[in-house]
């Protein structure tokens, strides 16, 4: 159905909407209804702004079940010790159930579009389709060198393809190589080959850590990026998560390659895994979006804190405030997220995908009003999104989201056992 949104503020003026077929149809003054070739469904706009939703360009949705547990440790310990051993026991129904509570938490602070890497793609692939929101899915592979495990691997690539294209839209499909030290040259070939033939994109962990760079290193003579790169995966469909302990020169070699970087602070700080240089990647023009990564390391589906703490990173780092102003970092999240997702989204303007929020003006942080992006950034919290609309569909309206309690205790329930 055709949506129109009616008094709205966009930028400093006041306007309608019209939205047909998911798309930003015409934006106007006043838009009359009995002018239109069909009756539209309404929103009022009034003392609202509307902005572009955010794209989150690396989360693990699902690990919301774990929130809280395995708190305050180091990556790898963390990984080991808590993390996997919790996830061995998640069954597809306790994921599903998960990945959808994630995504309400999401829907709230605005999120439509994210990139995933998770377990039992088919549960994932439901609860992102039911959510409303846009999912560009990868199933992390974590494989050795035995053919077995080749012929596997290949099998579940074009299973998993021909789910997700089974989806009428919204759904994508990507190539997950979990990282480098939990893989094999012989099985990123064949992630690879896979992603070039179906021009997919290849979604991974990259230089997350010091010790994982420096393990590398010594084995290899090389950098991961380095690696990526020898085995012909780094170019402009390659989005690598953290990227905190990139070289220069493995920066310079990805903004040749077009690669990009889900640049995760929060994440990266609670792990304390590093500092991604925001500023030099600026410099280089390197791509990348903002991620909030699983959580159980962030811990919040948030992109509102998000670009708050991208942004007081990079200043604090550079002992520079004019680093990572608030309308860079507005843009990173949103029309940057969606472009490396390769999305027409993050703009409010005619023939862009109806991606949007509607915020409360009234909202605390949003007053007295001054400059709109800027308390976005560093005032508000995700409570001033009043309505979340994904593909011209209303997912939030008033803060409420359809069938949200049943969603709540069904995720405690399938959390319980894992205490
Ligand atoms: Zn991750």
């Amino acid at each position: 159905m055709d949506l129109l949104i009616q008094r709205v503020r966009l930028g400093q003026d006041i306007c309608d909407i019209l939205i047909q077929e998911g798309l930003f149809a015409r934006i106007a003054p006043q838009i009359d209804v009995v002018t239109l070739p069909r009756v539209p469904y309404t929103l009022d706009g009034t003392g609202m702004a509307i902005l572009p939703s955010f794209a989150n360009v690396h989360a693990h949705t699902a690990m919301v079940l774990l929130r809280g547990l395995g708190e305050d440790m180091p990556l790898h310990e963390w990984l080991n010790d808590i993390i996997w051993p919790l996830e061995r026991r998640l069954t597809g129904e306790q994921i599903y159930w998960g990945t959808l509570f994630g995504c309400l938490e999401m829907i709230r602070s605005g999120i439509t579009a994210v990139a995933d890497m998770y377990w039992h793609t088919s549960h994932c692939l439901r609860a992102f389709y039911e959510s409303g929101i846009r999912v560009n899915f990868s199933p992390p592979d974590i494989l050795s060198d035995d053919p077995k495990a080749l012929r596997d691997l290949q099998r579940d690539l074009e299973t998993h393809l021909e789910l997700a294209q089974s989806y009428p839209h919204r759904v994508e499909l990507s190539v997950g190589i979990h990282a480098l030290y939990t893989t094999t040259p012989e099985s990123r070939a064949v992630c690879r080959d896979f992603a070039d033939r179906h021009q997919l994109i290849i979604q991974t962990h990259l230089s997350e850590t010091q010790r994982e760079t420096d393990e590398c290193l010594a084995a290899t003579g090389k950098t991961p990026t380095e690696i990526f790169d020898s085995e012909g995966l780094l170019h402009e469909r390659f989005l690598g998560a953290h990227g905190i302990w990139l070289s220069d020169s493995d920066r310079r070699l990805m903004v040749e390659r077009g690669a990009a970087i889900a640049h995760c602070p929060a994440s990266n700080m609670k792990l304390a895994s590093g500092i991604f240089n925001d500023q030099a990647a600026r410099a280089d023009g390197l791509r990348y979006g903002l991620g909030t990564d699983g959580a159980s390391s962030n811990n919040r589906y948030d992109m509102l804190s998000e670009m708050r703490t991208a942004a007081l990173l990079a200043k604090v780092t550079t002992r520079d405030p004019s680093a990572c102003s608030a309308t860079d970092i507005f843009r990173t999240a949103t029309r940057g997220g969606f472009q490396l997702l390769r999305l027409d989204a993050g703009e409010i303007a005619v023939g862009k995908l109806a991606d949007c929020i509607l915020v409360d003006l009234d909202h605390t942080g949003l007053v007295p009003g001054h400059d709109l992006i800027s308390d976005i950034v560093y005032a508000a919290t995700p409570e001033c999104i009043d309505t979340t609309i994904c593909n011209g569909n209303i997912l939030m309206r008033h803060r409420r989201i359809p069938g949200e309690d049943d969603i709540r205790q069904a995720c405690r329930a399938a959390a319980a056992p894992l205490r």
